[in-house]
């Protein structure tokens, strides 16, 4: 039996039939699985696999299948709040809000200019919102300030396609790991991510026996579990290994020549900046054995097909964007893209990040446009019918220069989008002293903990109960159709936009309203036309033709009318000047280049072969800090559990935050299983359970950044630094110093104590208690003897995921 028809998953609560099933996409992550949305008394009771569609086949994963139960939280918004002058937030009408939001916008534009306004979206709302933001911010605010929750998430992606291609757009789809012979995960948990894409290709293997997989993370990973090669490599040692990599495949004539000279330029400088990464070197900072990389080398230059996937554990390391330029490096060496099973397949996290790069609502203009090319902001300012000279320009500013920006004084407004940055950014503390300096609009379901610093929140409509399209990973569009109203008192995103919009006047130059149109179709039919002969073109996309194909991939026009699987076929690449997203940047500085420094490449429809140079991670264990510190996801949690909280299974699940020790340095340091320990980073602490094992290696400690709440202690984020990758601008999170600090009492043994009667005192275990002391027996212990106890135990067994199978 193949995946395709194995099981549709299904999770309703409802008694009786459901009144009807609503076509939809899942909301959750970037693999973009289709669905049908079960409506019973006008209110969403469930959600099933839809069958037909391509990505999914009928399946979902825990996350997916739990999504709706947030629809209907009992505390959900239901009424914009307004902070009064105690400070605290009181409800308030939507006249009164929006009116709040439109004085205190003008005002800032008034006297700090339009740069002063920011608007800071996510990855989670549907292209028409971003599409919107884009046009809103730049024509009608004329702010350069567009950033999105996306700079965290896939923001890397965006700009090693930038920098080996000239446009975004990942090369390779999913169709493309179902027939490709070796597949590469690089800092990608598929297992427990995009749990539908890793049983669609694990059940590949069951049946084939192909792909081989190689894996590489410093953590032994449920995905790990499952390679035929785990590269375990030291935290932020990626280039490192890449380079080690490139150098077997260059010696051992492994290139395939004719490609690199008719298709590629760069060749030398690539090949000189690898030349000393020897299996050896590279081997002594990596830490993985010479063999393992031979192996590895030898697998990937005599494969006939390769999909290197990447995700947060590419993106979010140090020299983000240089590793993902490397994976490039390597598939252009070896010809692999552009074929049947080839390509670099660079993924995103969120459901619809990529349509967020996409229309423009973060760093580059919309389709994929040039904010550095005069030609490209002249078109937009005819699709938009503005002066082209009051459309803002140059490089994109990333959140953690906008955090800057704001503690400069420069940026007084803040609009915060469909997203949680109070438990996401990194070195949250600091982010939060800035915000609070400024006046912030929060627009959320729910009262999160970025409310803290909100001055207006606004309550939003949740998935299924707004129309839209997202893109997921692979470049496929998918429409969600409303399944239902949204709660009384509740408004979309889009509809707030226009609101916004129309009480701020914004007009085209012939003076009528900047924004035409008020629904999500007619929005799209307008985004069709700016996409029109670009990378992205979607003018043979409607939203009837996205339902019944089960969605298409971009581009999808005249010529590819039913979508297209994989770029590149033709081995043009969009590096042209007058039609590249990007002039590239300068691979070490992260400097942009200007149109002559890129003109001077002569790449010209070929792609570019960048040096990739290996720098280790800015913060490094020291003597005060001795450990390294990883930052991830939980199979059973999305980002910061807004949605996944309030689903009860997810919930149980995994309750708690923790930190993964290995068993080694857990005995070294005499912790117990399930100990309370802190956590110190130079930049704050928190206290979570141990769960000691072997899934990290020796001196590494995990923990899940899900846990964020002001009063729980369990933020990751307390901990990571705030350091970003020079061309991306994504935040470091995979790698910071820390030391862990363990929180006992002393216990005096009072003349006959027995081992049982001290232990029950402190809620212990008799063995917890002989194991946190270094003794092996209870008749180790004598009276007058000073023991160690632990102030608190907290066992968190996280259940592995196993997909349920065999449901009708
Ligand atoms: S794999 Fe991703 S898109 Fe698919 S059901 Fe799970 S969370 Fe949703």
């Amino acid at each position: 039996m193949s995946w395709q028809d194995e099981r549709i998953d299904m999770n309703v609560y409802s008694q009786g039939e459901v009144d009807r099933w609503v076509y939809s996409t899942c909301n959750i992550c970037s693999v973009g699985c289709g669905c049908h949305v079960a409506v019973k008394d006008n209110q969403i009771v469930g959600i099933k696999g839809n069958r037909n569609h391509p990505i999914n086949r009928g399946r979902l994963g825990p996350k997916g299948e739990n999504q709706w139960y947030a629809n209907n939280s009992p505390d959900r918004l239901l009424t914009p709040l307004i902070r009064n002058h105690a400070g605290q937030l009181e409800p308030a009408s939507w006249e009164e809000a929006m009116a709040l939001i439109v004085t205190k916008a003008k005002a800032s534009i008034a006297k700090q200019g339009s740069n002063s306004i920011a608007i800071y979206s996510t990855g989670q709302a549907y292209l028409e919102d971003y599409y919107t933001i884009a046009k809103i911010g730049r024509a009608g605010l004329h702010t350069h300030l567009l950033d999105a929750n996306t700079r965290l998430c896939t923001a890397t992606t965006e700009f090693c396609l930038l920098q080996s291609f000239g446009a975004d757009g990942t090369p390779a789809s999913f169709d493309d790991v179902d027939v490709t012979d070796t597949l590469m995960l690089f800092g990608h948990n598929v297992a427990e991510t995009g749990t539908v894409l890793h049983e669609r290709i694990m059940q590949r293997k069951e049946r084939e026996g192909h792909p081989y997989i190689i894996v590489v993370d410093p953590r032994l990973t449920l995905t790990a579990r499952n390679a035929d090669l785990h590269l375990q490599l030291r935290p932020g040692t990626n280039v490192a290994l890449l380079n080690g990599l490139t150098h077997i495949l260059i010696r051992d004539g492994y290139v395939d020549q004719s490609f690199v000279d008719q298709y590629t330029i760069g060749y030398d400088q690539m090949a000189a900046a690898v030349q000393d990464w020897t299996p050896e070197r590279s081997s002594e900072v990596t830490g993985i054995p010479v063999d393992q990389l031979e192996e590895a080398g030898r697998v990937i230059g005599q494969t006939t097909s390769m999909v290197t996937t990447t995700l947060q554990g590419t993106f979010q390391s140090a020299d983000a964007t240089t590793a993902c330029v490397a994976i490039n490096n390597m598939h252009l060496l070896r010809g692999l893209i552009g074929k049947p099973g080839c390509g670099p397949l660079h993924m995103a996290g969120q459901p619809s990040s990529s349509a967020n790069r996409t229309a423009g609502g973060v760093g580059t203009y919309p389709a994929q446009r040039n904010p550095m090319n005069p030609q490209h902001i002249e078109e937009m300012a005819t699709l938009w019918n503005v002066e082209p000279d009051t459309l803002p320009t140059g490089p994109e500013k990333g959140i953690e220069e906008q955090i800057d920006m704001i503690e400069e004084g420069k940026v007084t407004f803040f609009w915060n989008i469909g997203t949680n940055p109070m438990v996401s950014l990194p070195n949250r503390r600091r982010a939060r002293k800035a915000l609070e300096k400024i006046f912030v609009v929060v627009q959320d379901p729910f009262l999160t903990e970025t409310a803290k610093v909100a001055d207006v929140i606004l309550p939003v409509a949740l998935w299924g109960e707004k129309e839209g399209t997202m893109e997921n990973a692979d470049r496929t569009i998918n429409i969600l159709r409303k399944a239902v109203e949204p709660p009384q008192g509740v408004k979309s995103d889009l509809q707030i936009l226009l609101d916004f919009a129309d009480r701020m006047e914004l007009k085209d130059k012939d003076g009528q309203p900047l924004i035409s149109y008020s629904t999500p179709e007619e929005c799209f039919e307008e985004w069709k036309k700016v996409s029109s002969g670009r990378p992205c073109d979607m003018t043979g996309m409607t939203y009837d033709k996205l339902e019944q194909s089960n969605g298409l991939r971009w581009p999808t026009n005249d010529q590819h009318p039913e979508g297209t699987p994989r770029l590149y076929s033709d081995y043009k690449f969009p590096t042209h000047a007058d039609y590249a997203q990007s002039y590239t940047k300068d691979q070490f500085s992260g400097r942009p280049l200007s149109h002559d420094e890129f003109v001077k490449k002569e790449a010209n429809g070929r792609a570019i072969l960048h040096p990739t140079r290996y720098l280790a991670p800015t913060e490094q264990p020291n003597q005060d800090y001795p450990m390294w510190l990883t930052t991830g996801r939980l199979v059973w949690h999305w980002h910061t559990r807004t949605k996944t909280a309030r689903a009860p299974h997810l919930q149980m699940a995994a309750p708690n935050g923790y930190v993964e020790i290995h068993e080694d340095d857990a005995a070294a340091m005499s912790i117990v299983q399930g100990e309370v320990v802190r956590i110190r980073s130079p930049r704050g602490w928190i206290e979570v359970p141990a769960r000691i094992g072997k899934a990290v290696q020796k001196g590494l400690v995990f923990v899940p950044f899900h846990y964020g709440s002001w009063e729980g202690n369990q933020a990751a984020n307390e901990l990571t630094a705030d350091f970003t990758d020079p061309l991306s601008k994504q935040p470091t999170f995979k790698q910071a110093a820390c030391r862990i600090e363990k929180l006992r009492k002393e216990h005096i043994v009072i003349g006959e104590e027995s081992a049982e009667y001290i232990a029950e005192q402190y809620n212990m275990t008799v063995e917890h208690l002989l194991q946190a002391n270094r003794l092996n027996t209870p008749y180790d212990i004598q009276m007058g003897q000073s023991l160690e106890v632990l102030i608190s135990v907290l066992n968190t067994p996280v259940p592995p995921y196993i997909p349920q199978r065999g449901r009708a």
